[in-house]
């Protein structure tokens, strides 16, 4: 049986902990970015989280700053990197395992009880001496496992760096390790630290990090007080900016009573581009490919590059006039299958996405354009604060106009009348519905607000994250194939709510894909693994006939009748729809 811990830092109480939190080692061992991680999480003060914060990073000299702020914001290596860790729940539990010499079955066990891998170290590894490892041994280890090939490898990498490690600094390895911290600090909160300490406005600061991909070196410009020589680089992702629902017309008018933009909604995957020449001194680490003398890189929503998906946007984007494009160019879009002058419904570019290889037939079957929608730079000019309609006019200038390379039509209004006719336009065009858009608006990176609002298909869709998995019964008895699914409890809160249970709607082949993808990410297993609780990371939009007050559900409310339409792979669980959104439905839906 394994010992309790008694350490619980994120309930705030740390008293009987195994591990002091008084630091011994030196303001670079990584034992102190544990403990000011230990510390952050034992309280839910804001201002409290961001003073340890902004004491801890003060101490560190250049090179630990730049790591420690990584590290802070959850990611092992900046935007700008195209490396990634790629370690999933299983390699670590078998580090773990070599490590402890722990049986397996008690570390599920344990897992199954605190949810954590990082908590379950703490809980497992023996009591080490002092601590020895650096933030930059750190650095070091996470670079060698990202160059090492094969599972047995890897293995040995993770256990090496493990065994170097104190129980504490492997909950911290293991969680850095998972992208996730889980101490209640986002990279804004890291941003507003970094303005704290160099008392700069924290504006100055989500500036930098967005010029640069990385806030490691907007916490070591912000300290010299050189934030103005932070230069624009390409070939890192811009987070996107995002749109609020509405339920109708009316509510578009009172909210843009000048006038406004309206495009259609394209039912694709949202996409953006950078190109730039090849320039030869180019860093080994750099997102994209080179092609014919051009770069390019095509980045997904959740910032992850997706170039190597759609080798056949790459030859068009990278045989654009070099004017086009001067010293180099970020469109926002969203990619679209496409056939004989036609966008093709979404399910055609399902086939091709999750592959590791795109045979050459596949490309032909299902084609792709890219629709643009927004420009955020080119030629050495940041765009992002430009007014929409200066945007517009400047994309307009690139001309995009092969099937490949398109630019999405945007036309402008005073009042809503039009509205129902260009609605239906757009379904008739193969799209999804409407986006409008406030036409004095700048882009707001990673912003959801109301200067962009979405027009959605008539029928009701919601997308929710899956919480529980069921075997289900007759043909699919050997998959996980029924899904409890839930939405959030609001923007703010991210307490997942069970609206329903949906069993239909998707192909044998992701049924296998989904049902493996459980078993390797169950939290909780009952009746012998045929019902299981996982962890909440698949998103899926539904469809339903109705929405019904519900008593067994915590959130009230129940769908009736859910279909799923789709596997949402594009959209990060933090971004499904909100307790809020039912209501509306329900209401909706009762008139
Ligand atoms: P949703 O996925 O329902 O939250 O809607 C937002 C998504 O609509 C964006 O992330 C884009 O992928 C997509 N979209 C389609 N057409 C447009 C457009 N013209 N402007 C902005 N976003 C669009």
């Amino acid at each position: 049986m394994l010992q309790e811990s008694q350490d619980n830092a994120a309930t705030g109480s740390n008293q009987g902990s195994s591990v002091s939190l008084e630091p011994a080692g030196e303001v670079n061992a990584f034992e102190r970015f544990a403990i000011a991680a230990e510390q952050i999480a034992a309280t839910t003060k804001r201002l409290a989280k961001a003073a340890i914060l902004g004491e801890y990073l003060t101490a560190l000299a250049d090179e630990d700053l730049r790591l420690a702020a990584r590290y802070f914001a959850g990611s092992p290596f900046p935007l700008s990197d195209q490396r990634v860790l790629n370690v999933g729940g299983a390699a670590l539990l078998n580090a773990l395992q070599a490590v402890s010499g722990a049986e397996r079955s008690s570390l599920q066990e344990a897992l199954v009880k605190r949810g954590d891998l990082g908590d379950v170290a703490r809980e497992v590894l023996p009591a080490a001496d002092s601590p020895t490892l650096l933030l930059t041994d750190v650095e070091k280890s996470l670079a060698t496992l990202v160059e090492t090939r094969g599972n047995k490898r890897k293995l040995e990498v993770i256990t090496a760096l493990l065994q170097r490690a104190t129980p504490l600094e492997a909950k911290y390895l293991i969680k850095l390790m998972t992208g996730d911290l889980r101490i209640g600090l986002r990279e804004g909160a890291v941003e507003d630290a970094i303005a704290r300490l160099a008392q700069e406005k924290v504006e100055r600061i989500q500036w930098v990090n967005m010029l640069t991909g990385d806030i490691g070196e907007a916490a070591v410009l912000a300290r010299h007080r050189q934030l103005d020589q932070a230069q624009m680089r390409l070939f890192h992702p811009i987070k996107f900016m995002l749109a609020s629902p509405v339920e109708d017309f009316t509510e578009i008018t009172s909210r843009m009573p000048e006038g406004f933009a309206v495009e259609d909604k394209y039912d694709g995957i949202r996409a953006q581009v950078h190109i730039a020449p090849v320039s030869d001194n180019a860093d080994p680490l750099l997102h994209g490919v080179p092609h014919a003398g051009a770069r390019v890189a095509l980045f997904s929503r959740t910032l992850d590059e997706i170039t190597p998906s759609f080798p056949d946007l790459v030859e068009p984007l990278a045989s654009l006039p070099p004017v086009t494009f001067g010293a180099g160019l970020i469109l926002d879009g969203e990619i679209v299958p496409y056939r004989d002058e036609r966008i093709l419904p979404f399910q055609a570019l399902q086939k091709r996405l999750g592959r590791k290889t795109l045979p050459e037939d596949l490309l032909r079957e299902v084609p792709v354009a890219f629709v643009a929608y927004d420009i955020l730079y080119r030629d050495g000019q940041v765009l992002i604060e430009e007014p929409y309609q200066a945007r517009q006019v400047m994309l307009a200038a690139l001309e995009l106009n092969t099937s490949a390379l398109q630019r999405a039509a945007s036309q402008q209004f005073t009042d809503a009348t039009a509205l129902d006719d260009e609605f239906q336009a757009a379904r008739d065009r193969g799209n999804e519905g409407l986006m409008v858009k406030h036409l004095q608006s700048p882009y707001k990176p990673g912003k959801r607000g109301k200067d962009w609002l979405k027009v959605k298909r008539a029928i009701a869709t919601l997308d929710v994250v899956v919480t529980a998995a069921e075997v289900g019964t007759g043909r699919r008895s050997r998959f996980l194939s029924d899904y409890t699914f839930a939405v959030r409890a609001s923007e703010d809160d991210p307490t997942l709510l069970n609206v329903g249970k949906a069993y239909s709607g998707l192909t044998d082949v992701e049924v296998t894909e989904l049902s493996n993808w459980f078993k390797a990410h169950t939290i909780e297993e009952f009746a012998h693994g045929r019902v299981r609780t996982v962890e909440p990371k698949i998103v899926l939009e539904v469809t339903f006939d109705r929405v019904q007050a519900s008593k067994r559900h915590k959130g009230g409310y129940a769908l009736r009748f859910p279909r799923i339409l789709r596997i949402r792979d594009d959209k990060p669980p933090e971004e499904i729809d909100t307790l809020e959104t039912v209501r509306k439905l329900a209401e909706h839906m009762a008139e």
